[in-house]
């Protein structure tokens, strides 16, 4: 069996490693960790709970010792791209325990935040930059950042990246990085236009894959409720009072539908919070910290909010409302049966999401069992409890007329995915078109008079 020990790790890393209690490395881990550290460029077929994040970053820390110097005035040395704040939050905080004995510097950058302490935390230039794209374009735009002596450039949860619409801007970053680096790119899935993206990126790439869906499902015991849309809400309240839960994470299809179902938790004193694109920062990083706490058992959330979060304990997945793409299930299901623990995932499923099921089962090789209905259950849905008012300002779109102006103002209209928050030139608008044409980055190693000219703004 290989062990940490096998890949000749820096000493530094192999003791975060033990202090950590990280004995065995995962599969993911074990494919990727050896071509990593020969300089070759990687694409990783994962998702978020295989470890693909000591993957990739215990090997770019191992290059970062290995060949030390101090990273330039404003610049970076090894870049990884996020597609949400907390995913970029995340994964600083392992690059933080993982190089916890060394002096390397790690930085993150997302919007939603002031910018300035973001500029100043650049100024002298940082080993590790972890960047969602929109705020990561702005502080170049800004000169605060540049990106020609970025030595290693991971590109995560890429599948998550088209979905959001940032291909525009991550042809623009692209361009600005030297064409001398290692690249990493992750994906959970791989249909084609994600697949060309890889080609686009990667020279010469070593392939890894882990995890098949059937497998990760396997784990997991899936249960399906057949049940009226406007009956949902009575449905949670009895799973709520009836399962034995540790942690739930409970997923709407709409940010709306998420406020929704927390207000009328609130109306019959059940303790949840919800979590999507549209609440503030802090709003999202409370109700995190609140769940992993334990604070809170419950926790609603948006497809797009929830993907890649990481909290440990999560007994039951809530499908509230079903995803109408398969991936996103497994996606969901998979925030539960972490490290080998038992998880229970619950569909509510209504009659016009039987078809969207159908196809999830097909992908999946999986069959939920029928969880029948209580059977008090017309009883409890006559009795429900009535749903607090919203507050004034839930920072929920719909609710909240200034929000909705900016948004539109933006380019974003409601119901349309927004993880990165701040001033999105590379909103979502027009993005399928930009999707559709095939051009090949081309990264130059510019001169910074080069590099200016390059970041004026396109589109
Ligand atoms: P990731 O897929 O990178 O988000 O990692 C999922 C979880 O697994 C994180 O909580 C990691 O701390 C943990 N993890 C990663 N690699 C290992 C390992 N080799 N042994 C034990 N836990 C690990």
């Amino acid at each position: 069996m290989t062990t940490f020990n096998d890949f000749g790790l820096h000493a530094d890393i192999n003791r975060a490693l033990a202090a950590k209690d990280y004995t065995v490395p995962t599969p993911i881990q074990t494919q990727a960790i050896p071509p990593l550290m020969k300089g070759r460029d990687l694409c990783g077929i994962a998702q978020t709970g295989t470890g693909k994040t000591a993957g990739f970053s215990l090997p770019s820390i191992h290059h970062l010792l290995t060949y030390p110097h101090r990273p330039t005035p404003r610049g970076c040395r090894m870049l990884v791209l996020a597609p949400t704040r907390e995913l970029a939050a995340q994964i600083a905080q392992s690059c933080r325990d993982y190089g916890r004995f060394t002096k390397l510097s790690v930085s993150t950058v997302f919007g939603g935040v002031p910018i300035n302490k973001q500029i100043r935390d650049l100024a002298q230039g940082v080993d590790i930059l972890v960047a969602t794209p929109g705020r990561l374009l702005d502080l170049i735009d800004q000169r605060a950042l540049r990106l020609d002596d970025v030595e290693i450039f991971v590109l995560d949860e890429a599948d998550q990246m088209m979905d959001m619409g940032f291909i525009h801007s991550l042809r623009r970053i692209a361009k600005l990085l030297p064409s001398r680096r290692q690249n990493l790119f992750f994906s959970a899935t791989m249909p084609k236009e994600i697949a060309h993206l890889a080609e686009q990126f990667l020279n010469d790439p070593v392939t890894v894959s882990v995890t098949p869906q059937a497998t990760t499902v396997e784990k997991i015991r899936q249960f399906a409720t057949f049940v009226e849309q406007k009956e949902k809400q009575a449905l949670l309240h009895s799973i709520v009072a009836s399962e034995d839960i540790d942690r739930a994470l409970i997923f709407t299809r709409t940010k709306h539908g998420a406020d929704r179902v927390v207000r009328h938790l609130a109306g019959a004193k059940i303790k949840a919070m919800a979590i999507h694109g549209n609440k503030s920062q802090s709003q999202r990083t409370h109700a995190l910290q609140a769940f992993r706490s334990g604070e809170i058992k419950l926790l609603v959330a948006t497809d797009i909010a929830a993907r890649g979060i990481d909290v440990s304990g999560v007994s039951h997945v809530i499908n509230f409302e079903i995803p109408n793409v398969p991936e996103q299930y497994v996606h969901r299901i998979g925030r539960t049966a972490r490290a080998g623990a038992e998880g229970k995932a619950i569909s509510f499923i209504a009659p016009d999401e039987r078809p969207y099921m159908r196809d999830i089962e097909r992908v999946t090789r999986s069959k939920s069992e029928p969880m029948p209905l209580p059977e008090n259950f017309n009883e409890m849905v006559r009795n429900l409890p009535k749903p607090v008012q919203p507050p004034r300002d839930t920072g929920s779109q719909g609710r909240n007329p200034q929000r909705q102006r900016e948004d539109a103002m933006r380019g974003r209209g409601p119901g349309k995915p927004g993880g990165d928050r701040g001033p999105r030139r590379d909103g979502a608008a027009g993005e399928g078109a930009e999707g559709q044409r095939k051009r090949r980055f081309r990264p130059r190693n510019k001169s910074v008079g080069a590099h200016k000219g390059a970041v004026k703004r396109v589109g």
